[in-house]
């Protein structure tokens, strides 16, 4: 079987837990959580990172520190893991769901058809005319590692007075290479920015996420509220509720020797969905998302897109499967899950239809040369 993506771990992956290990520091406090969070911080070219438990995590802490409130609103895309949108629910508040563009990330026309038509700005802040709350944020999210048109969206989020987080979870060395931000790189453009190492993300500390932002009072916060809230450690004194969020040291001597490894893995990803392109190219029917022109993106998932309308999505997965390789659906679009069905989706028109005709295709940084070419002939011989 050809697998979607499963993880690389043959440089000093080894070599760093068992160094962990036998220093008996394995849990949150330790040398490796201190010096994954300033490699973080080198690679990134930001001044304020912490370390922490998951994606998930990051993404909690990042829209607390934004202001979200019980009852409040923040703006999510409906084609995303359901991860970026869950941590809105923690905090009691609500999301409402928006359109993806021509590269599955959020739609920035209309979100501002949406600013502009849909809400007003107060003296309270910007509300939404059909709930009657106050929006609080907007969280973009980089798709397969594909930059969003986040130079647009912070425009938007600045006219309006609201957060802006990015979901960079997939995105880590995704940058510019052109325009205002030029040399930035996919999450430190926003208020706040969440990576995950989570299995299948492009570096992987087993699980394991970070925070980054502008403030370094914010980032202080995050790291407070992510180890229980302390405010005196030896007479447990706690003037805020905390979470158990901190990153562990083994997790972080995995994510120090995968770091390392960062700018190689996205060198073949870029090879590899390169060489799928040029072999696809030459087949009716199929064609590979385009990723942001303006950036290096980390070409993290590559997403096949079915322009036949004869093949069906879920038969093209099964015929695919039995010939071992194995691909994906990407993720059923969050407004219409059981949780999320009474919230507001606002015009939602081409994420169903990248629902419908989108299945990601291998991608581990491990792959063959041969395995791509197999892929391709195999997608090739379809009987239609
Ligand atoms: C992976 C992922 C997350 C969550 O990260 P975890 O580390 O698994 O908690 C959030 N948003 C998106 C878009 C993701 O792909």
């Amino acid at each position: 079987m050809i697998p979607l993506s499963v993880p690389n771990l043959k440089g000093n992956e080894e070599k760093y837990v068992v160094d962990a290990i036998r220093s008996e520091w394995v849990s949150a406090a330790g040398n490796y959580v201190n010096r994954f969070e300033n490699n973080i911080k080198k690679y990134l070219k930001v001044d304020n990172a912490i370390a922490c438990q998951s994606g998930t995590a990051a993404i909690h802490l990042a829209l607390k520190l934004s202001g979200v409130t019980p009852h409040s609103e923040v703006i999510v895309p409906t084609l995303t893991f359901i991860a970026a949108v869950n941590p809105v629910k923690y905090l009691g508040a609500e999301p409402v769901f928006m359109d993806c563009d021509d590269g599955l990330n959020l739609d920035c026309e209309k979100l501002e058809q949406f600013f502009k038509e849909e809400c007003t700005l107060t003296k309270k802040g910007l509300i939404n005319k059909t709930t009657n709350r106050c929006i609080k944020a907007v969280v973009v999210v980089h798709v397969f590692g594909n930059m969003a048109a986040i130079e647009e969206v912070k425009e938007l989020t600045d006219k309006y007075n609201i957060k802006l987080i990015e979901d960079a979870t997939e995105a880590l060395g995704t940058c510019f290479i052109a325009g205002k931000y030029k040399g930035k790189f996919a999450g430190t453009i926003g208020d706040f920015g969440a990576y995950s190492f989570n299995g299948n993300k492009i570096i992987t500390t087993g699980g394991g996420g970070a925070l980054v932002g502008g403030s370094a009072k914010d980032i202080k916060m995050a790291k407070y509220l992510s180890t229980q809230a302390k405010d005196d450690e030896l007479y447990y004194v706690h003037d805020n509720i905390g979470y158990n969020y901190r990153m562990s040291n083994l997790q972080a001597a995995l994510g120090v020797a995968q770091l390392e490894k960062l700018e190689e893995f996205i060198e073949i990803k870029i090879k590899n969905y390169e060489a799928y392109k040029a072999k696809i190219s030459n087949i009716n029917g199929f064609s590979l998302l385009k990723f942001n022109d303006k950036a290096r993106n980390n070409h993290w998932f590559y997403s096949l897109c079915i322009d036949n309308n004869e093949i069906n999505r879920d038969e093209l997965l099964q015929y695919l499967l039995k010939n071992q390789i194995q691909t994906r659906p990407i993720w059923k679009l969050i407004h219409t899950q059981k949780p999320y069905k009474n919230n507001q989706a606002y015009k939602i028109e081409k994420a169903i239809d990248y629902y419908n005709k989108v299945l990601n295709i291998p991608c581990s940084s491990n792959l063959k040369q041969e395995s791509i070419g197999y892929i391709v002939r195999v997608l090739g011989n379809i009987k239609k």
